[in-house]
Parts: C-alpha cells; structure tokens; sequence
C-alpha cells in the first residue's frame, strides 16, 4: 500500500457546528421576542441571501426593526438565541431580494452556494443562514394543508403550520439524501453530472426512498447510476443541505465489482480514479485541471477521509 499523501491541515464543513440554540420551548413566544432590542434576522429572497457590505466580505445579520424596514417580510421563523439575542430568518420576495442587490454600494445579494464557496461572510453565520433558508423554502412549498386543500397558518415561531379547516399540523420537512464513495483497494468511484463545473468529479448521490434505510439507499443509488454492486456500507457524517431542505448522509461502501455501466439520465461520466490521483484532485494539483468539489461541501471530505485512509479496512 502507498504512503498516504499530506493534504494538510483538515477544513471545516460547510452549515455545520451551529452556535444558535434553538431553544424549541420558547418558539410560541416569538411574537414577544421580536420585540426584544436585541433580536437581529438574517434576511432570505428564494435563493439570494442578503448582507450588508463590510469590505471584501459581506454581515448578514440585521437589527430587526432593520430588516423589517429593507422589505415586507412575507414569513417570519424564529431560529433560536444566540448569547440570549433572538435570532429570526425573514423570508422575503425575489423582486424585493433583487431590489436589494440593485443597491450594489450597500448589499451584497447573491445565492448561498456562491456565499459559502467564497468565503462571503464570516463563517459562523452559514449554519442560521442554512436553518433559515431551508425553513422558509418549507413555508413557501407548504401554504395550503395537503389534506384538505386550506390554507395553514404558521404557528410556533414558524415551526409548525396547523389547518383552521380540518386541524391537521403541518411540521418542517428535512429530506434524506446518501451521499457516497465506493472504493475497492487503491481506487474509487467518482461520477460527473452534466450539472457540475468542467473538470469536477464527486461521489455519487441520491434521495432515500420510502421504506428504504441508509446502507440499502446507498447501495441501490451506486448501483443504478453506475452498476457497482457495493456491500458493506459505513457512515461517516453528514450535513445540512439547505438547497432546498436536505440532510446529506455521507457513507463509504465496499464495491464488491468493477464493470461500470453508466446510467446516462442521470451521470455525464463515471471511472475509477487511483488514490494518488484523488490526492491531486483534493490538492487542485491534478496535471489534467481535474477536481474535487469545494471544502465547503461533504463530498470533499468523504472522499479526501478515504484518501487518507480512514477507509481503508474495505482495502
Ligand atoms: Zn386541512
């Protein structure tokens, strides 16, 4: 076996290690809260995050009479505290949000993916930024009660929709998605999606189906886009996904072949790439510009834990 490559210090994963406590007894009180001189919101328009610009990098976080007085807030969710300030995510028109990034000498308007990628705003903000948007992109998907047809309204700070027609609760859907690396000895399976920037390669992925548990999704998923059949299936981590409202469960599992038949619908391309290879990937080295996604997503960790060998008793 190889020495393993020094890929350097570990980075940190992207919406994860909130500071906020949620706190859910005090959500029925977030009309009052709201009141408190130190409640501060982040402000969500559908994709685009709004930050005031400080410098290079952008402060998302508003007084919230402030952010009140930039646009009509179309939802209100109380995310929880910070050091005993209330923390709200105001949900806000596209055509308002857009009217905010036009203010291009103030606002910093862009889409998340974009923020975390660059390094946008101070890091300790993504995971409340992650919280809010995946909860307002509920509110927005879920105004009428899927059992009768009413409409809901939103009660617990946002945490809950209950119907006045027929009384059913309504609560924030988080959907399962596995996200993972096959390996057999020194190689692993990446694929490319026609979606993904020129050159990127990353682990396969897809959503946990109804009555299906984690290793069965992740071996199906491997299986039908590429035609690996994999065995034992690990955990490793996993990660709010706010695009919309996923939990990404990241795994390594066992490939137990190594003819590859690529479903077409849903991969651009899938191969086998050879550990010292992957290094270069991680390390944006590859002689070929070939990479891996950025560290602000799990997949670079998934694979880059296998480059190191916490893998490697599939080896
Ligand atoms: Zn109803």
């Amino acid at each position: 076996m190889s020495p393993r490559p020094d890929l350097g210090p570990k980075p940190h994963l992207g919406y994860t290690a909130s500071l906020i406590d949620r706190a859910a007894h005090r959500r029925d009180e977030a009309a009052a809260l709201a009141a408190d001189p130190r409640a501060a919101a982040y402000l969500v328009g559908g994709e685009l995050i709004i930050t005031r610009r400080r410098g290079e990098r952008g402060d998302p976080l508003f007084p919230l009479a402030n952010a009140l007085s930039l646009a009509p807030a179309r939802e209100s969710v109380l995310l929880g505290f910070l050091d005993g300030a209330p923390r709200f995510g105001l949900g806000i028109g596209k055509e308002d949000a857009e009217a905010l990034k036009a203010r291009d000498d103030e606002f910093l308007v862009t889409d998340l993916r974009t923020i975390a990628v660059q390094g946008l705003v101070a890091p300790e903000h993504l995971p409340p930024i992650a919280e809010a948007k995946a909860l307002l992109a509920w509110h927005a998907r879920h105004r009428f009660c899927a059992n009768c047809g009413a409409a809901t309204n939103p009660v617990e700070g946002g945490w809950k929709r209950e119907c006045p027609s027929c009384k059913t609760e309504h609560f924030p859907r988080t959907d399962p998605v596995v996200i993972m690396l096959a390996v057999k000895g020194e190689r692993c399976l990446l694929g490319r999606s026609a979606r993904f920037a020129s050159a990127m390669w990353s682990c396969l992925a897809g959503f946990v189906e109804p009555g299906e548990n984690i290793e069965e999704a992740v071996r199906r998923e491997v299986h039908e886009e590429a035609g690996i059949t994999c065995g034992r299936v690990d955990y490793f981590a996993s990660q709010p996904w706010p695009f919309p409202m996923s939990l990404m469960i990241g795994c390594h599992a066992e490939a137990l072949t190594t003819d590859i038949r690529v479903d077409r619908a849903e991969l651009e391309g899938a191969r086998w790439f050879e550990r010292e290879e992957v290094a270069l990937m991680l390390l944006r080295r590859h002689p070929d510009g070939l990479g891996t996604p950025p560290p602000v997503a799990i997949a670079h960790h998934i694979i880059r834990a296998w480059v190191e060998g916490e893998a490697d008793r599939f080896a």
